[in-house]
């Protein structure tokens, strides 16, 4: 049943959690050891064994960070950006900075957040960073670093919300999540004066104020330097239709003098449904759809026949030497492997769907491509987020274990004894027929979600001609499954375990 609040079930009104998480340094209780964590993998990304398979630094962030957070993502939400690491530094950079400059109006969206994405994944093929413990330390150090840099450059959480790599794959895919950010009661919202939620309550001087809250009855709101920064990515609480750019950080929960948000239990996947979810913007569209082509395109990249095809590439390009591909023909041949499967042919499907399904609907009203399209995109994180499910859960659960190995390893090095030797024969499921089974049951679960999310938002959009405009958008999502299902059932790298180094 659902309170006088509206709200089913409000994780800030839990017991012991619920204080915690509201209270004004709780997120650095998630932060700090994440930021021990953070530094222990640099530390021995840097001096221990440079052995992808033997090394804290690459087991932790290819096998288990990536495991972790997809669970995390399907299961509650965003709580990797909750409790991220880089942030701490940033809240540094935020007291020593004068920011007085908002990010360049021209780069408020997600271009650059693809383009981040895009470079990540190239990098991670090209400089063999699963491989590289020293590599991946770097990647930790360049992250602390530009998160810091954009903190004390810019007024708002730019990095977060316009750069961050990893923060925008955590917004899209925690849209499904079944937690959410939410006005208890919008009504308050409506004659709520400051809308602390987004302005915060932080004042140098202190501000007292006097709020009238519906009855008669009134709050005194102060303002002063124990107040928090409003929400770092600029959402405003009683607009919030869904997690994208939503970090969790639950600021606008602290600053809200009315108490008047709530962290909500919601149906999963809701927001799929939410056609008035989704903004119209190619940026938005192109990110959903490339993020989904590139969980295939990633998974690809492990098989033996990318091998094949950048030795035929680079081959064309005269870029081998007596016969071996060099280092910058390898980088070229991924650039366009990268380029046609991630990003062009994508992206071109989804312009000539759009195209098509409005010409099959032939519907009355005047869409454009871009309309059809945004209407669409939700339908491609179910299939997007289960192909990276399936990639992420099989270096997870093949290399689930060798984190024990690893540290007993890493405490031998630094001669402490007490978890005695490791077993370097520790790793995780082996069967891979196993894994294979769960592969498929996943991509299908997310292909089926997909089409359902894809059939209402085409009947919300033409109405009784819905299943034609349909067709195009299912034969994409169709060819997208087809090519995971075929990446799949090929041979992977067992990266991150013994069965590969
Ligand atoms: S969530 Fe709180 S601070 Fe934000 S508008 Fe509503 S009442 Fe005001
Ligand atoms: S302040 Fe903004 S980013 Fe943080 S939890 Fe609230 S809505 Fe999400």
């Amino acid at each position: 049943m659902a309170g006088a609040s509206g709200v089913r079930l409000d994780v800030l009104r839990i017991p012991l959690i619920g204080r915690v998480l509201r209270h004004r340094n709780g997120r650095v209780v998630l932060q700090l050891p994440l930021v021990a964590l953070a530094l222990l993998l640099v530390y021995d990304g840097f001096t221990g064994q440079q052995n992808a398979a033997q090394n804290l630094a690459t087991v932790g962030a290819w096998v288990h960070y990536r495991g972790l957070v997809v669970i995390a993502l399907l299961m509650a939400g965003n709580l990797f950006c909750m409790g991220c690491p880089f942030t701490v530094p940033r809240s540094l950079g935020r007291r020593f900075a004068r920011r007085t400059r908002r990010f360049p109006a021209r780069l408020r969206n997600k271009w650059v957040a693809i383009g981040a994405l895009i470079g990540l994944f190239f990098a991670y093929e090209w400089l063999n960073l699963w491989a590289s413990p020293l590599l991946t330390a770097w990647v930790i150090v360049a992250y602390f670093a530009a998160s810091l840099i954009f903190e004390m450059l810019f007024d708002e959480s730019a990095f977060c919300k316009y750069v961050c790599p990893l923060g925008t794959f955590n917004f899209v895919y925690s849209t499904g999540a079944p937690l959410q950010i939410t006005a208890k009661n919008p009504e308050v919202c409506k004659t709520c004066v400051g809308k602390e939620c987004v302005n915060g309550s932080y004042s140098v001087e202190t501000v007292i104020r006097v709020d009238e809250i519906g009855n008669g009855a009134t709050r005194q709101v102060v303002h002063d330097r124990r107040g928090v920064l409003g929400c770092g990515t600029e959402l405003f609480v009683p607009q919030i239709r869904t997690n994208l750019d939503c970090t969790l950080c639950l600021d606008c929960a602290r600053a809200c003098p009315h108490d008047n948000v709530a962290l909500a239990a919601r149906r999963p996947f809701r927001a799929w449904f939410d056609g008035g979810a989704w903004p119209k913007r190619w940026d938005m569209i192109v990110l959903v759809v490339i993020l989904a082509a590139f969980g295939i395109v990633n998974a690809f990249g492990m098989t033996p026949p990318v091998y094949t095809l950048i030795g035929g590439i680079a081959g064309a390009l005269g870029m081998t030497q007596d016969g071996v591909v060099t280092a910058m023909g390898e980088g070229a041949a991924l650039l366009l492997i990268f380029a046609a499967l991630g990003v062009v042919l994508p992206a071109a499907a989804v312009k000539a769907a759009a195209f098509a399904s409005r010409k099959l609907a032939a519907s009355k009203f005047n869409y454009s491509d871009r309309d059809v399209a945004a209407a669409f995109t939700p339908a491609f994180i179910p299939l997007g987020f289960a192909v990276w499910i399936a990639h992420y859960a099989f270096h997870f659960l093949t290399g689930a274990l060798t984190v024990v190995p690893v540290f007993q390893g890493f405490l031998l090095d630094h001669g402490i004894t007490a978890l005695g030797e490791p077993n370097w024969s520790l790793s995780g499921i082996t069967d891979l027929r196993v894994i294979g089974a769960l592969q498929f049951a996943v991509i299908a679960g997310g292909m089926g979600l997909s089409l359902l999310v894809a059939e209402r938002s085409s009947a919300r959009l033409y109405k009784r001609r819905g299943m034609q405009g349909l067709i195009p958008f299912a034969l994409v999502l169709l060819a997208m499954m087809l090519a995971a299902l075929a990446t799949f059932t090929l041979p992977m790298e067992m990266r991150g375990t013994v069965f590969f180094d």
